[in-house]
Parts: structure tokens; sequence; C-alpha cells
């Protein structure tokens, strides 16, 4: 939780401006407000590290991708490949924009291949959201030779990898739109917030108004705008920016010590055998929020974190069976709970959920350990980390051959 661990008098004074003024609302009041635009000055510091043309900021990175697809044209009965390793906030916003989710396999990227999205295409595909897993990137010339072959539109979920890149282009830029999430957990947070990105000025202005009931804030009364479209309200409020704000700042400061810390676990690390890494489609634009871990197999992956547990090693996330972020743990998905009938359960899933088979998804995250990186660390702590990890490791795979 990078963002968090930096939390400090910077986002005090952001907020206090705004709770000088009272002005909790981003738009309008502009006599009572004393100049301070912190949803218009959240979105231009996303803009500065993304080099995105436009970003619009929003309550959530679910409301954000969910935006990101409303405002692509994605909605009722259209097919959309997706992964089976991600925040469940994606497999969400498709179904609640009324598409249908098709699950394809992920590769040592963590993200979806170019070869799992073409095996998963049908006639009716229409879409790929594609998420960018746990800090890093997936590996997008071959992605977009697939996109562009079969004309497909893409979403980019980059709710994991604000500040990101691959060959220079921020992760969300290579599709219509794009996401970003300000959660708690992320690089930088605003307590609550997403931000939706694009390059395309008419995506951007209907997802300005989608995100709040249709207004397209222009003029200064507000009653009376107009409603290019129907919306909802996804808006941020200023508190909440006031934060992401403050820590948007501090980002590329973050990204910088997580680089230096991941290096040095990297190093030792790969000196142990049966330790190898999580592909990095493009090394230099890693944010560098996760260390993640390749062991031999599930076997031996669950081994290590039963002697993690034992040695008291924090800070890791096995998502294969302990978190909320694989398809093995969506039985609510599988089952269709719903609160109320969605448009899968209508037309019909174009895939039996229960009985998916994705063996290459099965066993690159059974294999998968994640360590979360603290920029608070210091350079002993991260040695002595790297060090212990490799002792669970040597340990794990010993019982292994035994
Ligand atoms: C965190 C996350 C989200 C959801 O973001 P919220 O701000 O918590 O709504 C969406 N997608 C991915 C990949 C995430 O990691």
């Amino acid at each position: 939780m990078p963002g968090t661990e930096l939390f400090g008098a910077e986002e005090r004074k952001e907020v206090n401006d705004v709770l000088d003024t009272g002005i909790l609302f981003r738009y309008g009041h502009d006599a009572q407000r004393n100049g301070h635009w912190k949803a218009k000055e959240f979105e231009d510091e996303v803009k500065k590290i993304t080099g995105a043309k436009y970003a619009h900021a929003m309550s959530s990175g679910s409301t954000a991708v969910a935006t990101a697809l409303a405002a692509s044209g994605i909605g009722a009965g259209d097919e959309v490949i997706v992964p089976p390793f991600t925040f469940i906030a994606t497999i969400e916003a498709v179904l609640f924009v009324g598409a249908l989710p098709v699950f394809a396999e992920v590769d040592e990227t963590l993200c979806l291949s170019a070869e799992g999205i073409e095996k998963a295409i049908s006639p009716k595909t229409k879409a790929v959201c594609l998420v960018h897993m746990c800090g890093g990137m997936a590996d997008m010339d071959p992605i977009m030779a697939v996109i562009k072959k079969h004309n497909l539109v893409l979403v980019e979920d980059a709710g994991q990898a604000f500040a990101a890149s691959y060959k220079g282009t921020s992760t969300g830029l290579f599709g219509t739109a794009g996401s970003y999430s300000f959660d708690f957990f992320k690089i930088a947070t605003a307590g609550e917030g997403g931000v939706m990105v694009t390059n395309s000025e008419a995506v951007y202005k209907i997802a300005d108004c989608y995100s709040d009931h249709g207004h397209n804030h222009e003029g200064n009364n507000r009653g009376m705008e107009q409603h290019p479209v129907l919306g909802f309200n996804y808006r941020i409020g200023e508190l909440n920016a006031a934060v992401g704000l403050a820590q948007t700042r501090k980002v590329p400061h973050i990204r910088e010590i997580n680089r230096k810390y991941k290096g040095i676990l990297t190093e030792i690390l790969s000196k142990t055998d049966g330790i190898s890494f999580a592909r990095l489609a493009d090394p230099s634009g890693d944010s560098a929020t996760f260390l993640n871990l390749l062991l031999p197999d599930t076997e031996a992956a669950k081994r290590t974190v039963a002697a993690m547990n034992e040695a008291g090693i924090g800070g890791f996330n096995y998502w294969y069976t302990n978190m909320y972020h694989f398809i093995n743990q969506w039985d609510h998905l599988k089952n269709m709970k719903t609160a109320s009938p969605l448009t899968v359960e209508v037309v019909g899933a174009p895939q039996d959920y229960q009985h998916l088979s994705l063996p290459k998804s099965q066993e690159v995250i059974g294999r998968l350990i994640s360590f979360g990186i603290r920029c608070t660390w210091t350079e002993e702590e991260v040695k002595a980390l790297a060090n212990k990890i490799s002792d669970c490791v040597k340990k794990a795979l010993a019982t292994a051959h035994a």
C-alpha cells in the first residue's frame, strides 16, 4: 500500500483547502471556492504522469472502468473478453453495463495473452477488457495486433497499474479508454476514487456526461445544462480528490523507491534455485508495487506459503486460494447470484462459467506468490526479507524432493 504509507502534511494541506471553503462539490460555486478545484487538479496531475490527453476523476476504480466501457460503446449483449485473474470489479463492470464476459487465458505476464485472446474470439466478440495486473503490464505489441486484426474495441482496466507503461506508453492509453483505481490499496489513494483516461475527445465528453447524470458541464447554470446522454452519479467529491491530488504528486518518488527495492529483492532471489518471476513485458515500465514470484508448480507454491507463514513472514498474497482476485473464488459469479436479473441471465451466458477450462491460468496463478513492495522499508529490511524468502523456498523445495 505505497500511497497510504506516505500519508502526511501534503494530504492534510489539500484537504484543509477544501474544508476552509466548505465547497465539497467539484462543479461550480466559483465565487465561494477560493480558487480550489481539487478534482480538476487531480486530473491534471494524472495527465502529467500518464501523458493522457484527457482524464476524468470519479468515485472509484470500479465506476471508472464501467464508464470506460460505456463511453467506448460497450453495452447490452456485447461479448467482452476478460481475464480470470483480476479484481472482480472488472467482471462486475462488464456485467453491469449489460455485456457478457468471456474468460480467456492469462500467461506469465499475469495478464491476458495475445494467444489467449485470439482463442476466445467468436463472431460475437465486440471488445477486450484487458487488465494490467500487479503493477506490471500486458504484452501490448502482440495484443494490439490481435485487436486490430479482429477489429475489436480495447478497454484497459489499469486499476493496479497507474504509473506503469509499455514501450513509453502508459497503461490505459492503448485502447479507446482506460481506468485507474485510487482506493486504499493502490500506489496512490484518494480514500476512494478512480480516474478514466483517453486520448479521444469524443470518448472523454461522453464519460464526463455519463458519470454525472448526463450533465455536459457547459455554462454556469447547472440546472439548465444540456444532457447529451443518460448517465448516473459516479462523481468524486472534492475531499477525496484533494487526497488523490497530494498522493499522485508523490507517485514518481514512490515508483523510484519501489523499483530500487524490487531490484534488490530480485537480484538476491534470482540466485535461489526454483524461484523465477512473472514476466514484465517491458521491465523499464514497471510501477513495481509488487514482487511477483513464480514457483515451479502449485504444490511448491503452497509449501512455500506454509513455510513463510510458519516463519512469520507477512506482506504477501497467494491469490490462488487466499485472495478474492482469481476465478476459483468467484462462486457468486459461477452460480449467478444476482440482486436483480442482469442481461447475461436474460440472453444467456456465452460460456458455462461453472465449467470453464483455463489450464494455463490455473497453472500460472497456482505458482504465483506476490509481495507488496513498501517504500518505507530500509535497505537492510529489504535484504533481510529476501534472505528469509529464499530460506523458505529452499525448505519448501527440499521437502518436495524428500
Ligand atoms: C482495485 C481495482 C479495481 C477497483 O477499484 P476500486 O477503486 O476499489 O473500485 C478495479 N480493477 C482492478 C484491476 C483493481 O485492482
